[in-house]
């Protein structure tokens, strides 16, 4: 289990205090690995700093070529990697490795083909004897920040662009699950020069706070929670740094009286659960029309209760275990909160599993009203909602009326209703009948408190660009 960190091309452990690493699944602690000194995240951010001077001038072909490696030696190590993903977060084992490890090498690919077609938008002469051009240069230093649930892959939704756009970066795993992103030092270490990627260890109060303030960078990206990016955005002011934030969501799931029963309930079922519910987008507040409402709470109650949770490595095993202790008391309180509500209805679920490790048991929660906090408040856990509609003014009014603007879908037939309300949904994506699936080429981000910048698509990778105008007198 690598422990060390990389610092300007070094592997070095930490000097700081130390940081037990936990599995989830067991309860055990994996290891401990100490955190990096004020003196390792300076030299981090400096080897950076000095790395950019020759990093940002390489050829798109050069840095496309370094990243098609990365995604190779990403794809040769995938059960490895996927092992330790699972050991560190309690992942099923086979999603890792089927759903996440595959997406993973191809936000590498993705972006080394993408950096070798970015291009400015104009060159001409909009003053007589001057000709303008337009060029879009890297940002410098970018310190990245990621969080708990999709370790690796946020990870790669911020290195590729980053270092395809010709930037240098941190880059900071979350102190709960910082594992694969070591591991990945191991395997980027060779491929790029020495200072291009740094990645260093530790909480976020002292490490992360450190990383972000730091004069030299010059841009953050972050993934974590709306306290973490409210945190940074004010440490950020005073050198004008760039951010791009993705923060929480709770999507809203507007269930029409015309949509597919079946498929509905195939879909909050598979999308409302996946990763235990640890998902940003998560299909977790669903809005169902008032004559299919009963209907739909019996079927998808039916459903959620045939869930197979359990070890990540058990083969049939639909959800594994939530990611900490902190986080399994924090959903616990959350729902005995919610039960003492008496319009509240638990139709399945609602309590902790007797099994070692974190385990939390999917959980249907009907009868939700708006202002309620399962509603408004974000679980990050197994557990969705179900609140009726009557019209669909109304349910465009109760999904607006959040503070989150991630992710929203709509299950209807009517293909009208449906362009209708995606036009008005105020959320970065609004799925119709489906939810959840991303591609590489498609862009992802909130708005509202979810925040800000995109993740993946051309668009990820304009956000660590910046646009300069060249004007050349004749
Ligand atoms: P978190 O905000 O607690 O931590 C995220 C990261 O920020 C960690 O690496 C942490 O160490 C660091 N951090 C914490 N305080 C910091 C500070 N003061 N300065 C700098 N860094 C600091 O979030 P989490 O609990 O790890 O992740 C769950 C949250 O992330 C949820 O709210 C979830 O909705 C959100 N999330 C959003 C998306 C998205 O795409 N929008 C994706 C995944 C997770």
């Amino acid at each position: 289990m690598q422990k060390s960190q990389l610092i300007n091309g070094q592997f070095v452990l930490g000097q700081g205090a130390p940081i037990d690493v936990f599995n989830p699944a067991t309860g055990e602690c994996l290891t401990s690995i100490p955190e990096a000194s004020p003196e390792q995240v300076e030299a981090a951010i400096e080897a950076a700093e000095t790395a950019f001077e020759q990093w940002s001038q390489t050829t798109p072909k050069d840095r496309a070529q370094r990243l098609l490696q990365l995604a190779d030696a990403i794809e040769e190590e995938g059960e490895a990697l996927a092992r330790l993903e699972c050991d560190n977060t309690g992942k099923p084992y086979i999603a890792m490795l089927d759903d996440e490890i595959p997406a993973i090498a191809d936000t590498f690919r993705y972006f080394a083909g993408a950096c070798r077609c970015l291009n400015g938008s104009a060159s001409a002469e909009y003053l007589e004897g001057y000709t303008s051009m337009i060029r879009r240069d890297p940002i410098g230093v970018t310190a990245s920040i990621t969080p708990w649930n999709y370790p690796l892959m946020m990870l790669a939704w911020k290195l590729a662009p980053a270092l395809a756009a010709g930037n240098t970066m941190v880059l900071k795993p979350s102190e709960i699950t910082p594992l694969t992103s070591l591991k990945l030092a191991q395997l980027l270490k060779d491929i790029f020069p020495a200072g291009v990627v740094n990645i260093i260890f530790g909480l976020g109060h002292s490490v992360g706070a450190r990383l972000s303030s730091s004069d030299k960078v010059r841009m953050i990206s972050l993934t974590g929670s709306i306290a973490t990016g409210q945190k940074i955005a004010q440490s950020s002011t005073d050198n004008m740094k760039r951010l791009h934030m993705e923060l929480g969501g709770k999507a809203p799931v507007l269930v029409f009286e015309d949509a597919d029963m079946a498929e509905v309930v195939e879909g909050v079922k598979a999308f409302g659960f996946y990763n235990a519910g640890q998902d940003c987008t998560a299909a977790c507040r669903i809005y169902v029309q008032q004559n299919r409402y009963d209907e739909f709470v019996s079927k998808i109650t039916a459903a959620v209760a045939t869930i197979k949770v359990g070890s990540p490595y058990q083969e049939d095993t639909e959800m594994g275990p939530l990611i900490s202790q902190q986080h399994f008391e924090k959903v616990c309180d959350f729902v005995e909160r919610t039960k003492k509500l008496k319009h509240i209805e638990i139709t399945t679920g609602g309590h902790p599993l007797d099994l070692d490790g974190f385990y939390y048991a999917p959980t249907v929660i009907a009868h939700a009203q708006q202002q309620d906090d399962i509603v408004q408040q974000e679980v990050f856990g197994p557990v969705i909602s179900i609140t009726p509609f009557d019209t669909e003014e109304e349910a465009l009014r109760l999904a607006n009326d959040s503070k989150y603007g991630l992710a929203s879908s709509v299950w209807t037939q009517d293909t009208g209703r449906a362009a209708r309300l995606a036009a008005r949904l105020q959320y970065g994506c609004t799925w119709i009948n489906t939810h959840m699936l991303l591609a590489t080429e498609m862009p992802h981000g909130g708005m509202k408190l979810s925040g800000y910048g995109k993740d993946m698509s051309m668009y990820g990778l304009e956000d660590y660009t910046v646009v300069r105008h060249i004007m050349s007198k004749h």
